[in-house]
């Protein structure tokens, strides 16, 4: 457990968002082409504490899809519903310095090297499927919107967007299911991967989620158990080092938080027991991470001293 924040939260989430609201650089997401018609230059910031306490500054409440962002909540469910033995024996736990969209998996495994790249992610996404059939997307968007404590819906003009563009996505799923990671038909796989991406939130929905992960799998305004203990254990663990792909060691040291981010302008960051971060910024930088969710992380975190291993 923790020390006493530096300031008031509320205090803090004003100012970085003052202060990083003038800030245009970065590009909207287009490689998905309905993304590109998000307005470019929203801010919204939410933070939820372990005690239910919920602040928000800016477009908190407007809704974008949740992308990558999701990826550590199906990797949880995933080992509640799998176990960890099942779910380690298909998807590793070691960063990659390499981008989220890379064909690649861990020459010595022939598994994905982690769950937050999207080979990972759509291994998960096998192995819900291999599990529940059908079932998986329902599974995962429900599960989804009890850690949200809010109905997640699914924005179809983006699925139907990144389904017709998402080649490089459905190669991913043929070579993991070539690889042995799953049994199912990769193009039904990769489909419940895009639906999971697909799921409409707010920066609001975000802090909840990422609340869910700090209060260790309870959600703290509606009580409701969501993930076990190990889960959430093992999907910090993963954020934590593998949450930024190729720039994951850059922001262990200078943010020190287990975080995620989405090419829909999603942040969430996690501080373990007390404070769940999230953050919407659709311009991205050159690694496709929310160029100002990352900035509002960062000045947090050097401001309220939530660095994991901060001593001051
Ligand atoms: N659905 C997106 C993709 O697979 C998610 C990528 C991301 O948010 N980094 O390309």
């Amino acid at each position: 457990t923790r020390t006493k924040l530096r300031m008031p939260l509320h205090h803090a989430m004003q100012a970085v968002h003052a202060r990083l609201l003038p800030r245009h650089e970065g590009q909207v997401a287009s490689y998905i082409p309905a993304l590109a018609a998000m307005p470019p230059d929203l801010f919204g910031l939410a933070a939820l504490s372990s005690t239910g306490k919920l602040m928000e500054v800016g477009d908190s409440r407007h809704p974008f899809t949740i992308q990558s962002v999701s990826k550590p909540f199906a990797y949880a469910l995933a080992l509640d519903l799998l176990g960890r033995r099942a779910v380690r024996d298909a998807v590793g736990v070691q960063p990659v310095g390499d981008p989220f969209n890379t064909i690649e998996l861990d020459p010595r495994t022939r598994r994905p090297f982690n769950p937050m790249v999207n080979a990972g992610a759509i291994a998960v996404a096998g192995l819900l499927t291999d599990a529940l059939g059908d079932r998986a997307f329902p599974t995962l968007q429900a599960r989804l919107s009890l850690a949200a404590g809010a109905t997640l819906e699914l924005d179809s003009a983006v699925h139907d967007s990144e389904a017709a563009t998402g080649d490089r996505n459905r190669a991913i799923a043929y070579l993991l299911r070539a690889a042995g990671v799953f049994r199912a038909d990769p193009v039904r796989v990769v489909d419940v991967y895009f639906r999971q991406c697909a799921l409409r939130v707010t920066a609001r929905d975000l802090a909840v989620m990422a609340g869910t992960l700090a209060a260790i799998g309870s959600n703290p305004l509606t009580g409701a158990e969501v993930f076990g203990v190990e889960a959430v254990r093992d999907t910090l663990s993963v954020m934590f080092t593998c949450g930024f792909y190729d720039g994951a060691g850059d922001w262990a040291c200078r943010v020190g938080l287990p975080a995620k981010s989405g090419v829909g302008g999603g942040v969430v960051a996690v501080v373990n027991r007390q404070l769940g971060l999230g953050v919407f910024s659709p311009r991205l930088d050159a690694e496709g991470n929310p160029l100002r969710g990352l900035l509002a992380c960062e000045a947090l975190s050097e401001e309220l001293g939530l660095h994991a291993f901060d001593a001051t």
